[in-house]
């Protein structure tokens, strides 16, 4: 078999144009390989699209406030992907002078950044002979070669990252590493694996062992944390309150309404007793919303509305007007409650 040849031609055939793969700007790759972290291309490309509008060199990202990097990707979620961003753009600018490393451990070093992102920036940007390995790699190498290491293993990790090196094109890195993610997105993919027309019909082994639905094989499974938020959106029609987000966890520097957060679920009624004894005013309307799924956690969010100020108001609490409440990023979750509150009052429960 001589895999990087297959994979090639057949991507030559068959690749979708997708515009990161019209350059070999470091910057701009990085840019799109951060955004496709945990994204799906058709979703990630309106915000690569915006990236690269509003921040057109690394230095004008590092220039910009972070407020505005999180306002632009609001919607996409896994923030600490733009702060990562944010801060390895003030890092090149000072370190680099606002040049983009060209060296595969210096890109390593960034912030944000893993063996399989700087694999990526190294060969598409600097044709450099680094072998990606992302989960695309794992299920077409796992399947090729029927592999049953998992490839959540340490010793499963090192043994792919060694067959993908060895297979790799040495004089044409870049155009290996996009044929074989592109061969795993398109042709062999998790579910429905297009074998019948694959060029390595004859070779894949785990078709010939008739285990290409347990390839990859992975170990164990995270446990989910569910997590309960109550959130008081205190409104008079012309202000809101609002808080950062200040802890290490998710939406970090987001903003959001004040919240009580539980670890197990609480009644409306047993929420209601909490409100009479903390708020010197009581809500007109709730609205459960529907669970928000993140990789490791479940959160389940009640909001409860307020047509006035408190009184007894928390030092980390902000006082701002409803007109400039757009200027601040917030997390998906109260997005989507303010697009349903403005969509329908169906699901509202008064009081
Ligand atoms: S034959 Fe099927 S499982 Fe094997 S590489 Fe091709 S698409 Fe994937």
């Amino acid at each position: 078999m001589n895999f990087s040849r297959q994979i090639t031609d057949w991507y030559r055939l068959n690749k979708r144009e997708l515009p990161w793969r019209q350059t070999t700007n470091p910057y701009f790759i990085w840019l799109s390989e951060i955004i496709l972290q945990q994204t799906r291309v058709a979703q990630g490309m309106d915000y690569y699209l915006k990236f690269i509008d509003h921040y057109p060199t690394i230095s004008d990202l590092a220039n910009a406030d972070e407020q505005s990097v999180l306002n632009d990707w609001q919607g996409l979620g896994y923030y600490s992907r733009a702060r990562n961003l944010h801060t390895a753009a003030k890092f090149v600018q000072t370190e680099y002078n606002g040049v983009f490393p060209s060296e595969y451990n210096t890109i390593l070093n960034l912030k944000g950044v893993g063996s399989y992102t700087a694999a990526a920036i190294a060969s598409f940007a600097f044709n450099l002979p680094h072998a990606v390995v992302d989960g695309n790699v794992y299920r077409v190498l796992s399947r090729i070669f029927d592999i049953e290491l998992p490839i959540n293993s340490n010793e499963g990790q090192k043994m792919f990252s060694q067959i993908a090196q060895d297979l790799l094109n040495q004089d044409n890195p870049a155009i290996h590493n996009q044929a074989i993610m592109e061969f795993g997105a398109l042709q062999c993919t998790p579910n429905s694996p297009n074998c019948g027309e694959c060029v390595f019909q004859l070779e894949c082994l785990a078709l010939k062992n008739n285990t290409i639905s347990i390839r990859p094989v992975k170990k164990g499974k995270t446990k989910i944390r569910n997590r309960y938020f109550h959130y008081f959106h205190f409104n008079n029609g012309k202000e809101v309150v609002i808080q950062k987000r200040t802890d290490k966890d998710i939406w970090q520097h987001l903003y959001e309404f004040p919240k009580i957060e539980f670890v197990t679920e609480q009644s409306i009624e047993e929420m209601k007793i909490f409100l009479e004894n903390n708020f010197s005013i009581q809500p007109s309307e709730y609205y459960v919303q529907k669970k928000h799924i993140l990789s490791h956690q479940h959160i389940y969010c009640t909001f409860w509305e307020f047509n006035d100020l408190p009184e007894n108001f928390n030092e980390n609490w902000q006082l701002i007007k409803l007109s400039s409440f757009n200027d601040y990023p917030i997390p998906r979750v109260i997005d989507r409650y303010l697009e349903e509150k403005l969509k329908s009052k169906q699901q509202r429960l008064t009081i």
